[in-house]
Parts: structure tokens; sequence; C-alpha cells
């Protein structure tokens, strides 16, 4: 790369990467100097660029449950897809500098935004979906999830029973979720595609999901075929239930 093209670049790197004016003084260097704080200032927002989170477990780790094959092609190119695809889709739009939540607060129900609905839920949701799954996982809950899961369904077998029978009743492609609303009772939803329940105009029951579970034929089809109910239940040897109590603290706050 020539000289002034690193300066030109790394002045666009570091508008981008200064967050607070003070950043601007520790950079001690040539290309820095070249920026005023007004610069900064009087800089356009800055883009969200939305990234494929890396898995914290390998492909094969939640065998025999699910495949490491499906596990690869399901994050390494389905989810991928959903952030590139996100990612053009928000290019020079109105909402490329809001937050994904606030975007799902203002989708409504036409094809106006579909890409940015499609993506945009299939990003979130499998992003939620990784960070719930793991290895040595399963069982049940523990503590303040289990109390509510009790207040709300009775029980964790009576909960688990409803949640497969939602999963189960999914026409094609979607998800099921356990959520919980605004005064922290938790409840059962699904939606079809990559809806999510934050997509307020968008679906019946609104809510924070703390858990999702993929019902995409892409989620189980090469181990599982037709036997949805089979994925399902195998689910629950590898669901993290910690980091589910962790996401119900987080929308409790
Ligand atoms: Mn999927």
């Amino acid at each position: 790369m020539k000289k002034r093209e690193f300066l030109k670049n790394s002045a666009i790197l570091t508008i981008g990467a200064l967050s607070v004016p003070g950043l601007l003084q520790a950079c001690n260097n040539k290309t820095a100097a070249v920026i005023s704080e007004k610069d900064i200032k009087t800089a356009p927002p800055v883009p969200n660029i939305y990234q494929l989170p890396a898995l914290e477990y390998a492909f094969n780790a939640l065998e025999p449950h699910i495949d490491a094959l499906t596990m690869e092609i399901h994050h390494g190119k389905h989810h991928a897809a959903y952030v590139n695809n996100l990612n053009k889709a928000l290019e020079g739009h109105e909402w490329a500098n809001i937050d994904l939540v606030e975007i799902f607060n203002k989708l409504m129900p036409d094809d106006k935004n579909a890409a940015i609905r499609n993506n945009g839920g299939g990003h979130y949701n499998h992003s939620l979906f990784w960070r719930t799954l793991g290895p040595n996982a399963g069982g049940s809950p523990q503590g303040r999830l289990l109390e509510s899961i009790n207040k709300s369904f009775g029980s964790f077998e009576t909960f688990k029973n409803q949640f497969v029978d939602a999963a189960t009743k999914v026409f094609g492609s979607g998800w099921a979720w356990l959520c919980v609303d605004g005064v922290g009772n938790l409840f059962i939803g699904s939606t079809a595609n990559q809806d999510n329940p934050l997509m307020r105009n968008l679906v019946k029951n609104y809510g924070t999901p703390i858990f999702g579970l993929d019902v995409w034929e892409h989620a189980y089809y090469l181990k599982y075929q037709n036997r949805r109910k089979d994925y399902l239940m195998a689910i629950f040897n590898v669901v993290r239930w910690d980091i589910v109590a962790e996401e119900l603290d987080k929308a409790n706050r």
C-alpha cells in the first residue's frame, strides 16, 4: 500500500474507532494529529458493521446430539450469509447506525424492509442460539431461572412439554422461544422464518427472548431428516441453562 493511501485509510479507521475525544491526545502519532476534535464531532455517524460471532466450542462439541457437519454449515454458511446480507441491506439505509433491537422495534408488517427483517432476525436469533448451547450442558435450570419457570409453568417438565409442543407445531421454518414479558413472567412463543418476539409490530406476544430453538430444517436435517421431534428432545442435552439464566437477568434489569 502506498504511504498516502495508508495515511488516508488509517485516518478513516481512527475516526471510526474514536468515541471519546480524550483518546485523540492518547494517539501520539502523525496520523491522528491531522484530525481535529471538530472533525470528529461533525463526522457522520459510523454505520454498524455486523460480524459473525465466533463459536465458543468446536463444531463437533455438541455430538452426538448435533453433528459437526450441521454445526459447520449452520454457523459458517447460514449464519454468515445472514450477517453479510444484513450488512448489504443496511448500506446507506437510515437504520445503518441504530441498534439491531431498535430496528426490530421499527419493523412494520409490510415488505418494505424484508431483507433487514429476515437477515437482522437471522443474525440476532442465531447469535443467541449459539450462546445458549454447549458441551457438558443440559440437565435442569437452577436458582432464579428455575423459580421463574416453576412460577410461570408449574414445573420444568411442564415447561419442557409445552416448549417441545410449540416447536413441533411451527409449520415450515421458524423458531420456538422462551421469553420474558414486561413484568418478569415467562412465556413460550413461536415465530415464522427469522422473526423474533422483539419485533413488536409483527408478533402476537411481544417479549425478550432468553432461549430460542431453531426449527429450520437446516438445523437438523442431515442427522434427523424428517424427525424434528427427535432433534427437539436431543437439544435439551446441550442447553446451557446458566446462560439462559444470564439472559433472564439481563432482560429483567
Ligand atoms: Mn438456522
